[in-house]
């Protein structure tokens, strides 16, 4: 049909209504430039514009010191698994990891490669159902830096604390909830985000890097994953990302529009708190993050019987609600509620949710 649904993707995922209406109203002709965003060479005038109002807004939004570089780059979050170390680990040839989930595993695996690698913390005991306390760190003084995954898409946990790790820089994977909080990014040495969950469509790679981390390194370190050369050219070495840059600027406007990062605060948290209370307080659904490690981001749950879940994401998508079933890898559902999903839709699924519970 004609109508939008509410939909509940993991990412890339909703964009808000207004930002989609505004990209359509310029995409084929751009402030009187004669083009679409998309057909602007890099290196123009108006492009340079739309770059630097973005970096600037995002700069305002989220507080970012002046002696931090935010670099607007391509590859993934995933290509952040292998830059960071390349580019950080050199200093002692050790960092530290916190595996909390699926992507913080990947990360953990991957810088193996390039040197000795301790396990600060993991969460696999209680199938990544927590977030680790500041006393279950084990963490090492002389480690290049700590690593750890703010909000764990899959899984539903969400750290409610920033790691003390007496001066070693943090290494921040904040795809999942970039945006949805505060943050004191002088806390942290590196901020990463894939784009496609709360900024703009995917292909965009936000990172926010303190400048003085980078430079040192590893010699085979590609040109590509080489933050200083980024730092350097501005993240224009070569073509950036220009079309999700662009939407980034107009989600960026949307948001400062909503009361900016606390706004957004105030809205995710109601959002994700009415549906916890929905399961907490249902007969067939359990939530099985453990109360103080749940995300507001990725709100997951169950029934415990593969066959009623099958059911329950069936009838949802009846009913208009799309990608509620779980990630392959633990199944269940799982309701991804980020800053673009209107509380009406959280609203609508709570009703959903009521009624089968009473139905089933
Ligand atoms: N980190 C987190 C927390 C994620 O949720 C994802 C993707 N869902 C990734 C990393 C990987 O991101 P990308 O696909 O942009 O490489």
């Amino acid at each position: 049909g004609n109508q939008r649904v509410y939909n509940f993707s993991a990412g890339p995922s909703m964009l808000p209504l207004e930002v989609l209406e505004r990209a359509g109203a310029e995409i084929t002709n751009y402030q009187g430039s004669g083009m679409s965003v998309m057909e602007m060479s890099h290196r123009s005038k108006v492009f340079q514009k739309i770059f630097d109002d973005t970096k600037a807004k995002l700069r305002t939004l989220l507080n970012v010191p002046e002696e931090y570089e935010i670099l607007f780059l391509q590859g993934g979050a995933s290509s952040q698994f292998s830059m960071a170390p390349l580019n950080l680990i050199g200093k002692t040839g050790k960092a530290d990891y916190a595996v909390t989930g699926n992507f913080s595993n990947i990360a953990y695996k991957e810088a193996q490669k390039y040197g000795q690698i301790n396990l600060a913390a993991s969460s696999a005991d209680r199938n990544h159902t927590y977030i680790p306390t500041q006393d279950q760190l084990k963490l090492d003084p002389e480690a290049s830096y700590f690593y750890y995954c703010a909000n764990n898409t899959i899984y539903g946990t969400e750290w409610q604390y920033v790691p003390e790790t007496n001066g070693v820089p943090i290494v921040c994977d904040m795809s999942s909830d970039i945006l949805s909080r505060p943050v004191d990014v002088s806390k942290y040495g590196i901020i990463f985000a894939g784009a496609q969950k709360n900024m703009a469509p995917a292909g965009l790679t936000v990172v926010i890097i303190r400048r003085d981390l980078a430079g040192q390194e590893l010699p085979y370190t590609p040109l590509m994953m080489n933050y200083k050369t980024m730092i350097d050219k501005d993240s224009m070495y070569n073509t950036p990302p220009c079309w999700c840059i662009y939407m980034l600027g107009l989600v960026l406007d949307w948001l400062e529009s909503k009361g900016g990062v606390p706004g957004m605060q105030a809205i995710k948290h109601a959002k994700a708190q009415m549906l916890y209370d929905v399961i907490d307080s249902s007969k067939l659904f359990t939530c099985a993050v453990e109360p103080g490690s749940r995300s507001d981001m990725n709100v997951v749950f169950r029934t415990g019987n593969d066959e009623l879940d099958a059911k329950f994401v069936k009838e949802s998508v009846e009913a208009g609600f799309t990608n509620l079933k779980g990630h392959r890898s633990v199944g269940g559902m799982r309701a991804s509620i980020y800053n673009a999903m209107p509380t009406e839709g959280v609203e609508k699924l709570c009703d959903f949710i009521r009624a089968f519970d009473q139905n089933n």
